[in-house]
């Protein structure tokens, strides 16, 4: 009896289909269209080892066998395998500017300008009035010199680079003064001493934590100084008994020893956002006029715009930064440049600035159509979760992100989660929403799983529902 059934299922695998027959096979013909020949045979072969074991361990069905039931099979192997690592999500985080996810969604404009820029050859380093070789910056220099009234400006790769080129270029060997208050961490592995070592830079540490000085700056002054900075403290606050030195004070002690005052803003916003009830960050407008000779700041956080970082101040400064060698590394290819023009552009109609520029929109969006939009959606996500989970709507505080303004939270509503009933964490849930085709990310906190839907624009919102049948919580 047992001998027999080694046959049966010596003579199933015999059975199985030759791999070369197979590709002959009509339902084969998408698949090697789509993947190319040596992927198709290599997923074949997994496949049909698979079937092999089956047929040895008596488990295979003959349905199984059929070229299409293979093909099946062998295309979702395809997929899966070809699926692009760089995927959309839902961010649900409530944290707009996330550095994880990316930062600031760019608007319209600049999505088709990047489009075309990509597609078909462009002016990236071509005056198009004298028929000769350009600069780069040169397609965006006089709008940041218009929005931010600097006399010159040059565009590299993020703020971190901004930095590292403006120490480098102004302070190689040479000392640069920072309060202590300001030496610091910008997640990741950007902080101040050690961006100031790897600019070749000697960076003296003047005041306390809490409290700096003009007097510390100026003692602090010595033949081998060669600039003055200022480090926009982005990600944390200090708060009580606290002292620094404002721009304009800095700035009259540097230039009155001859020396150039940088400003590292971080965020650095173009425009006071206190119009539309966001808290107030120093702009790059003011810094410069309050004496700041050479400021830094990203295009991809408050700005909205792509990962960039701009230097802007004045033009015998930014001509030296041009010229260090490590300018020619750390530039930004034309893509960038492409986002970046028409998101600067958009800050020329600041009227229309919330409506057109897509993270302002998120930003500035009320609470109230917030919290209306979540009752809306509400029936539909617990449905899909079933009873075992309870969905509410909550009240919650959105974060503006990337270090920008940290103490400051905008209301905003969503969606608390929590088990009513049966067994399998939370982290199961967000385990099976971040599965979703477009992965739906949250929040974990207080034994719930919060959905912010700030950054669930309207649009967006049947792609979200779509997908929610899908979901295996
Ligand atoms: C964010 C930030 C940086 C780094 O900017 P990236 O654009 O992330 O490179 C540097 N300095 C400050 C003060 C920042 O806030």
């Amino acid at each position: 009896m047992a001998a027999t059934r080694m046959d049966e299922q010596r003579e199933a695998a015999a059975r199985l289909p030759a791999l070369d027959r197979l590709l002959r096979e009509p339902e084969f013909a998408a698949p090697l269209a789509q993947y190319g020949h040596g992927q198709l045979v290599a997923a074949l072969r997994g496949e049909l080892e698979r079937l092999r074991a089956q047929a040895l361990a008596g488990t295979l069905a003959d349905a199984a066998l059929a070229p299409a039931a293979i093909a099946t099979t062998v295309t979702g192997v395809l997929q899966a395998r070809n699926r692009p690592a760089l995927r959309a999500v839902f961010n649900l985080t409530g944290t707009v500017l996330h550095t994880n996810l990316g930062r600031a969604v760019l608007p319209e404009v600049a999505v088709e300008s990047v489009v075309r820029a990509m597609s078909v050859p462009v002016n990236l380093e071509f005056d198009l009035d004298t028929g000769r070789r350009g600069d780069r910056d040169d397609l965006v220099e006089n709008l940041v010199r218009e929005l931010t009234g600097a006399e010159a400006a040059t565009v590299v790769n993020n703020n971190a680079a901004a930095v590292l080129l403006l120490l480098n270029t102004l302070a190689n060997r040479r000392e640069v003064i920072v309060s202590r208050g300001e030496l610091v961490e910008i997640g990741g592995a950007f902080r101040i001493p050690d961006v100031m070592r790897s600019a070749g830079a000697k960076l003296v540490e003047v005041g306390t934590t809490n409290r700096t000085h003009a007097h510390d700056y100026i003692e602090a002054v010595g033949p081998r100084t060669a600039l003055l900075m200022k480090v926009h403290t982005s990600n944390y606050a200090i708060s009580g008994f606290t002292a620094s030195v404002d721009v304009a004070d800095l700035a009259a002690i540097a230039h009155v020893r001859g020396l150039p005052l940088a400003v590292d803003l971080g965020s650095g916003s173009l425009l006071a956002l206190s119009p539309w009830g966001l808290p107030a960050e120093p702009t790059v407008c003011a810094t410069l006029a309050a004496g700041a000779d050479l400021v830094a700041f990203s295009a991809d956080k408050l700005l909205g715009g792509p990962q960039a970082g701009i230097l802007a101040g004045r033009a015998e400064l930014i001509a030296r930064l041009k010229k260090n060698p490590l300018k020619r590394a750390l530039r930004v290819g034309k893509l960038t440049l492409a986002a970046l023009e028409p998101v600067l552009a958009l800050y020329r109609a600041p009227e229309f600035l919330a409506e057109r520029l897509a993270s302002l929109r998120l930003l500035t969006r009320d609470a109230g159509a917030i919290a209306a939009q979540a009752r809306r959606l509400l029936p539909a996500l617990q449905g899909a979760l079933g009873d075992a989970w309870m969905v509410e709507v909550a009240p919650m505080a959105s974060q503006i992100g990337s270090g920008a303004l940290p103490v400051e939270r905008l209301p905003s509503h969503g969606f608390a989660i929590r088990r009513a009933r049966g067994r399998g964490g939370l982290d199961r849930l967000e385990g099976a929403l971040r599965a979703l085709p477009r992965p739906v990310l949250g929040r974990l906190a207080d034994k719930a799983l919060w959905l912010d839907l700030r950054c669930l624009e309207e649009v967006d919102e049947a792609a979200f529902l779509a997908q929610l049948a899908a979901l295996q919580p």
